[in-house]
């Protein structure tokens, strides 16, 4: 049975394989997409997080992270290459590899325990412009996905539908339509400030397959930088929080065509 529903606007926050983006022409979409030669392998488990912070970790057998998501529920990920699979991780393989990559400090307060969801997932940075066809806005993993090493892509979600939720109000309340008139190049610009700092962030922490001795000395060296300025920490500080709504004023994209 079919339906139809009868609306002014289409909010296209159908996630990334959603029918939104899809339906716009392939002529006027343009994809701008990087995939990184490696994945994440995750695991969740009914564990207590080994420390109150997250920790990341650079370490020479690839990228390590040790998250929580309640005081009883953690989720730990490890670098692997794209051709690995889950079988080839049984649970105690992949807790003797977090301890190893997040070093003896953590490894002494990681409580194991069965993984209640495991899987590995591909990096990718990917944008689709413009986020608005007609009547169409894409919001969210419908228009943009960064690779998850920043914790981005839900707080890019909300701004979108923030910008998105202004520019509507202004059309209903007061007959202006500018705020939807700008909607796309508002959302791409801080859509591409995220991006920038994603792909920034994968790029300094993970092991590529194609890094040499130089590679791995320019990335010591610049998490050393970090450790080491105050004003260091505050770029990367401001970045990982999720930038302020009114950077996204600064259209430098539109300059570009
Ligand atoms: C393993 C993993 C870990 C992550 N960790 C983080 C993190 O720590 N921090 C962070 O910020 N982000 C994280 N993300 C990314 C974050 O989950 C996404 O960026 C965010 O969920 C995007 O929200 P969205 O609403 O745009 O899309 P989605 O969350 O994909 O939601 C889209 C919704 O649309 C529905 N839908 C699709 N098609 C249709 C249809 N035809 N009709 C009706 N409904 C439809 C889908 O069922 C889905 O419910 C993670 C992602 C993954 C995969």
């Amino acid at each position: 049975m079919s339906h139809r529903i009868a609306c002014d606007y289409v909010a296209g926050c159908d996630g990334y394989h959603g029918v939104s983006r899809a339906s716009i022409p392939a002529e006027i979409l343009r994809v701008f997409e990087r995939e990184y030669p490696f994945g994440w392998l995750g695991i969740l488990a009914d564990v207590p997080p080994c420390d109150d912070e997250l920790i990341y970790s650079s370490h020479v057998r690839g990228f390590a992270l040790a998250s929580m998501r309640s005081p009883t529920r953690s989720r730990y990920y490890v670098q692997v290459p794209l051709t690995e699979r889950l079988e080839e991780w049984p649970d105690e393989r992949l807790w003797d590899e977090l301890a190893l990559r997040l070093g003896p400090e953590a490894a002494a307060h990681i409580t194991r325990g069965p993984a209640i969801e495991k899987s590995i997932a591909p990096l990718r940075s990917f944008v689709a412009e413009p986020m608005r066809h007609g009547r169409l806005f894409l919001a969210g993993d419908a228009a943009h996905i960064v690779p998850p090493t920043g914790a981005k892509g839900l707080n890019l979600a909300a701004s979108d539908v923030g910008f998105l939720a202004d520019a509507l109000i202004e059309h209903y309340a007061e007959r202006s339509d500018a705020g939807l008139e700008a909607y796309s190049v508002r959302a791409l610009s801080r859509v591409w400030m995220a991006e920038r700092f994603s792909w920034w962030f994968a790029g300094l922490t993970h092991r590529f397959p194609d890094m040499d001795d130089f590679a791995r000395r320019m990335q010591v060296a610049e998490l050393g930088y970090i450790r080491a300025s105050a004003q260091a920490q505050a770029v990367v500080a401001e970045n990982y929080v999720g930038l302020p709504l009114a950077y996204a004023a600064y259209n430098a994209m539109e300059r570009l065509g």
